[in-house]
């Protein structure tokens, strides 16, 4: 497995690569690895002759500064994981080296979706994300990129991305990796304490029941039970939306017909967690 820090060295060692036609696996990530990223990087395996993974914590893309300072990191555990799984490739630069002087976001529009649930609560979010994608995908031009289906609209904003820039890279969705007690597997689950660990399964059970009453109960019952479980808890609901997945926007009544997905976002103390399930 190959280290690179600086894009020029990494985009010479893919030109030579590319001259012998290999096709490019891409998996960006921001590091403290874990099941879940790893379900991504076979799946590039599997389908790709060469994979590359990045590790960047992307400033852009934190709305909280805390949040930013808090993000675990793990560097050394995660290049173990990936040399294990069988990773070609890891990129791991530096701010400067993505940013150069200004450490800012381009900014996009994306059809309304950035407006939607995490973008209403993290101002800029999506522009980071975009900003950081785009920079990555220019850099290395993979042939496929796998993005997990846990953060379902930064998902379809890449699409958009991809679609919008006429970016050449196919943008495959993955499904949600999960701990045997259902909770979504996320780089933040290490900064909860033991106590809080014991709380949060109770999201992924509350989506699952809410997903279950959806066949019969009307939407204002849905999320009231929701509203409901979470005032009995001491986790912190920010939202719980039925949304349409290809736009995102909130439905007024459940259609079996349409793909809706029911998504929420929790916070436990300063802990941040996210989920989502699809009707
Ligand atoms: P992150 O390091 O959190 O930016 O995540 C990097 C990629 O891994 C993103 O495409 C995430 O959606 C994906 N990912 C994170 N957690 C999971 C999970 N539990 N299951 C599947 N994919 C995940």
């Amino acid at each position: 497995m190959q280290v690179f820090e600086k894009k020029s060295a990494l985009i010479h060692c893919l030109s030579l690569l590319k001259g012998k036609n290999k096709q490019v696996g891409f998996v960006p990530t921001m590091g403290a690895l874990h099941k879940g990223h790893q379900s991504l990087v076979l799946k590039s395996i599997e389908n790709n002759d060469i994979t590359v993974v990045s590790i960047f914590v992307n400033p852009t893309q934190f709305n909280n500064v805390d949040d930013l300072k808090k993000y675990p990191k793990t560097l050394k555990k995660d290049l173990e994981l990936l040399e294990n799984s069988g990773c070609d490739i890891v990129f791991i630069p530096s701010v400067e080296e993505i940013y150069a002087k200004t450490v800012v976001s381009k900014i996009y529009s994306f059809d309304g979706i950035e407006n939607q649930m995490e973008g209403k609560f993290r101002k800029g979010h999506f522009d980071g994300v975009a900003t950081i994608v785009q920079t990555l995908f220019e850099i290395i031009e993979p042939t496929n990129a796998y993005f997990g289906e846990k953060d379902f609209q930064q998902l379809q904003i890449v699409k958009k991305l991809v679609e919008k820039e006429e970016l050449p890279t196919k943008v495959i969705g993955c499904p949600i990796y999960r701990e045997k007690d259902g909770l979504a597997m996320s780089s933040r689950n290490i900064r909860l304490s033991n106590e809080q660990r014991l709380e949060v399964p109770l999201i992924y059970k509350t989506l699952k029941k809410a997903i279950e009453f959806a066949k019969t109960k009307s939407i204002k019952d849905i999320y009231d039970f929701v509203q409901n479980e979470f005032d009995a808890s001491s986790l912190k609901l920010e939202y719980f939306t039925i949304a349409e997945e290809s736009t995102l926007k909130e439905v007024s009544e459940i259609n079996f017909n349409e793909k809706n997905r029911a998504f929420i976002a929790v916070n436990v103390g300063q802990i941040r967690l996210i989920d989502n399930l699809s009707l």
